[in-house]
């Protein structure tokens, strides 16, 4: 079970801030970042009957997005001619449904929290080596959920009592890339901040922090960036903000700010980790960036996850780029089985080896007062 760590108050993190010299980093990722716009926005009539559902209606609306209310609750007409039109397709659609009764049984997601639930499922982002990949079936459309409300309720059927529950909510969606769509984000923000012993987790490579600064979340919710190599980022992460970008947005959410906004507790979740050309170098710079952004930060997590593929996330990433310079060589790697008989091809023990003391040691070093979750 992912312990949520332990917080200091606005007020304590405010003058451990203050007394920190501003960033000369900051200055670099000045640029605004793109917001993913969908080509067509669909809601189904369940999605129009919830008053979440007419929420997001009228914010696209307001927003002048091309808007479409099916006759009945099935998306249909999906696909393209072939694979590559029907990728094109689904990554500019947005269907506002309702999520169905099975979304109310939430699984548990260790090592990263105890439970996840979905305001979405799919993301606008293209990673080449995307986590979404041969675990989502269909097309690759970003479907939001306009029973949200309902499925935040339904989370206090799992909250100990008597002891923090932490709810991850990107599994299969990154929340931050359709916030400005939906404000999803922001209600699940607010809600968890009510619960007394329920923590909110959610990853994000998407840097569209204004929004969030002043929602109330009382230290419940752990925003974390995802980030990696400047190299992987430019190179298989399309569609997302630049590293710049996101460790700035990571800066913001950690700043408690006078007009009482900001003070998340944060986390950088260093992910896919892979042995590129340089990557001692590579990774060197993430951290140094890292330390000079958000080395104030009093409540920071890391979480670090090794690249691994399966056949299945393999065949159906290559479909998606099939001229990705993403390492996928069988090959090199080592076969990691799972008790349900699948498995995954991972690095060797070797390499993993050397990368962990590698990022151990200097998180440890330059970072002694942050918390490593796990290692994977
Ligand atoms: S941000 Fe995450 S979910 Fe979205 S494309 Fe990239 S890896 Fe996939």
């Amino acid at each position: 079970m992912a312990k949520p760590a332990g917080r200091n108050t606005l007020c304590q993190q405010y003058h451990m801030l203050i007394e920190e010299p501003v960033s000369p980093l900051l200055s670099v990722a000045a640029k605004p970042q793109k917001l993913w716009i969908p080509k067509r926005v669909l809601f189904t009539p369940e999605a129009m009957e919830e008053s979440f559902g007419q929420q997001i209606f009228d914010r696209v609306s307001h927003l002048g997005l091309p808007v479409e209310v099916l006759k009945n609750n099935r998306l249909t007409n999906l696909r393209g001619e072939d694979e590559k039109e029907t990728y094109r397709l689904s990554k500019t659609t947005m269907a506002v449904v309702t999520a169905p009764p099975s979304a109310m049984k939430l699984q548990p997601i260790p090592p990263s929290a105890d439970w996840q639930f979905h305001l979405a499922q799919g993301c606008p982002a293209h990673c080449h080596y995307c986590y979404l990949a041969g675990s989502l079936a269909g097309p690759p459309v970003v479907r939001v959920f306009a029973n949200l409300p309902s499925i935040l309720e339904n989370t206090k059927n799992y909250i100990d009592p008597l002891k923090p529950t932490s709810f991850e909510a990107s599994c299969y969606t990154d929340p931050l890339g359709i916030e400005h769509l939906t404000g999803s984000l922001a209600e699940c923000i607010r809600f968890f901040g009510k619960q007394e012993n329920g923590r909110l987790r959610f990853t994000t490579k998407f840097a569209n922090a204004d929004s969030l600064l002043q929602v109330p979340h009382n230290g419940n919710t752990r925003w974390r960036f995802s980030l990696n190599a400047e190299t992987v980022a430019k190179r298989l992460e399309g569609g997302t903000a630049s590293l710049s970008q996101r460790i700035e947005a990571m800066r913001k959410a950690a700043l408690p700010r006078a007009d009482g906004g900001g003070g998340y507790p944060i986390g950088a979740v260093i992910a896919p980790i892979m042995p590129i050309e340089n990557w001692e170098a590579e990774y060197t710079g993430l951290l140094d960036k890292l330390e000079a952004n958000v080395g104030f930060a009093k409540d920071l997590s890391f979480e670090l996850i090794s690249h691994r593929f399966t056949p299945g996330s393999k065949e159906v990433l290559s479909g998606w780029y099939p001229n990705t310079s993403l390492d996928m060589n069988e090959a090199t790697r080592a076969v990691k089985r799972n008790k349900f008989g699948g498995f995954k091809y991972v690095y060797t023990k070797d390499v993993m080896a050397e990368l962990r003391h590698f990022f151990e040691s200097e998180i440890s070093r330059r970072f002694p007062n942050a918390k490593i979750l796990y290692w994977t």
